[in-house]
């Protein structure tokens, strides 16, 4: 399979002239800085943000050894996931090919961006099912508006991780973009796919500063992808869509690795004690096996322990209606005595009518 991202980039998006951010000329420091009418009185945020973000991302590829120039950085994933359609789907014409159930917004994003929705869902036991998959992408036409194949390793809402195996095997054969949403890899026994990133031209992997680092509320999305596609996601990215606080939080949360590294542990420990206690419940039916911070539940009646559970402020997300996932909860793992307090007010509805028929 030869990939040409040239094939791919949408015609409108080849043709532009970026807006050139005056920040964006010239980057040395310590200057006369006249040119993109600031205030010149420090408060501290008084100038534009690095519009590439180099400092941040000179950290982020000693950790992921990758280099800087194979990583983009958004307003959260969200923002990478909305870029990567508008770069490489052609409304009305590009196809989304999307696994469910899984993340909801590759399919929003699709909606958003009038791109047709392709859905192959996993198998019952949420695997791949990557005869079907293959059978499905090779019919994409090169160039024919563009493509976009999402696999979600560790899957959300799902917590089960993506074989290596299949994922190189779709890579070989899909000649769009696959993005692997790598959310909760932290989590995961299984290692990044970073690895891959010098074989596979046609891969863009998504991490995020959302779970394992616990930094949800900057909101940072790691985008880990070829110089090339980098290079047409800064021509279409707003200029300073990462801004200084987020910056320089992030630049923070790296000086105290072990944070993240406690947090992580502390949270697989709790995952185990969670599943522990709710396979004991008479309303859980089955915990699914999870690579990630959260665990998906079948139960015996969803939508009322979902109603219940709100009644005690306490909120899960009810996954029900998505397909394979009837009478599903996803509940994330959170701190000790969270856990102890959801598993005795689950036990408290035992006694509930309709909870247990
Ligand atoms: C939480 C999550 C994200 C993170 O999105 P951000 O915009 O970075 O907060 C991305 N993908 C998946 C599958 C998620 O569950």
């Amino acid at each position: 399979m030869n990939f040409v991202l040239e094939n791919i980039i949408r015609e409108n998006v080849k043709k532009l002239v970026p807006y050139s951010s005056a920040r964006s000329e010239y980057f040395g420091e310590k200057s006369v800085f006249l040119d993109a009418n600031e205030n010149p009185f420090n408060t501290g945020f008084n100038r534009y943000p690095d519009p590439y973000q180099r400092k941040l991302k000179k950290k982020i590829a000693q950790l992921k050894s990758v280099s800087p120039e194979k990583i983009f950085l958004g307003n959260g994933s969200d923002e990478i996931i909305d870029l990567l359609f508008r770069a490489f789907c052609e409304p009305g014409q590009g196809k989304a090919y999307i696994l469910p159930p899984t993340y909801g917004m590759y399919e929003v994003a699709s909606a958003i961006n009038n791109v047709d929705v392709i859905r192959i869902p996993l198998t019952p036991d949420f695997q791949v099912d990557t005869k079907t998959v293959l059978k499905q992408i090779s019919s994409t036409e090169v160039g024919v508006g563009g493509s976009l194949l999402f696999i979600c390793s560790p899957n959300n809402p799902t917590g089960n991780a993506v074989e290596k195996q299949v994922i190189e095997l779709l890579l070989q054969n899909f000649k769009g973009l696959v993005v692997l949403d790598e959310a909760y890899i932290d989590f995961s026994p299984q290692k990044s796919a970073v690895s891959l990133l010098d074989k596979y031209p046609n891969l863009v992997i998504l991490q995020t500063f959302s779970k394992a680092w616990g930094m949800a509320g900057i909101r940072l999305g790691m985008g880990f992808c070829s110089e090339e596609i980098v290079q047409v996601l800064n021509k279409i990215k707003p200029p300073y869509n990462v801004n200084e606080i987020t910056q320089e939080k992030a630049m923070e949360s790296f000086s105290k690795p072990a944070r993240k590294e406690q947090a992580v542990q502390q949270i697989l420990m709790q995952r185990k004690m969670l599943e522990m206690e709710l396979s004991q419940l008479p309303m859980i039916q089955k915990v699914f096996p999870s690579d990630a911070n959260f665990l998906l539940v079948k139960t015996t009646n969803a939508d009322a322990i979902y109603r219940l559970l709100k009644t005690k402020k306490i909120i899960v997300r009810n996954r029900s209606n998505l397909p394979l996932c009837e009478n599903c909860l996803r509940i994330t793992v959170g701190t000790e005595q969270e856990t102890k307090l959801l598993i005795k007010t689950l036990k408290a509805f035992s006694n509930e009518k309709g909870i247990i028929s």
